[in-house]
């Protein structure tokens, strides 16, 4: 029922995100600012889905993503794809794409790490696994899970990833 009203919903222009681990969809919305857009975007949490059992999508009328944003959604959701639309066709369909080293994107929490130190020094995390995800900070060797990811974004300072949708 909810696939049917998002397929009605119909992009002129923009990008569809699509697959993304059921209940990630708003702290993606946060993370790459997108909560911040002033564009028309559709948000299904928890949607059937053949291939998932059950998926998070978003569509946003007029943005196309940065670089950044889709680093970002690849740490909380490898799996997801990116759509994007003209004149209400799929023109580009791409999958997002963790990479092997995350870099400035994520904070290591430990105060005693180099990265947090005075140094100009950007931060850097090895990945280990990608799902569930693991990483490693290349200078202190700290672990983290992505429920103890701590991002960096700019005007909001520390944004700590959350699901917020608890069914
Ligand atoms: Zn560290």
């Amino acid at each position: 029922m909810l696939e049917e009203k998002l397929k009605i919903a119909r992009l002129k222009k923009g990008t569809v995100i699509d697959h993304i681990d059921a209940g990630y969809a708003l702290t993606i919305m946060s993370l790459t600012g997108l909560d911040e857009s002033p564009n028309l975007i559709t948000i299904g949490v928890n949607v059937s889905s053949k291939k998932y059992q059950r998926k998070d999508i978003i569509k946003i009328e007029g943005v196309f993503l940065n670089k950044k944003q889709m680093q970002q959604i690849s740490i909380l959701s490898p799996n997801a794809n990116i759509s994007l639309i003209e004149e209400y066709k799929v023109i580009e369909k791409k999958k997002v794409n963790l990479p092997e080293v995350i870099k400035k994107l994520i904070l290591c929490r430990n105060k005693t790490c180099i990265s947090n130190s005075n140094e100009p020094i950007e931060t850097e995390f090895m990945v280990l696994e990608e799902k569930p995800l693991k990483i490693q900070c290349v200078y202190c060797n700290r672990i983290y899970k992505l429920d103890e990811i701590v991002f960096s974004s700019k005007g909001k300072i520390e944004k700590k990833i959350k699901q917020t949708i608890q069914l």
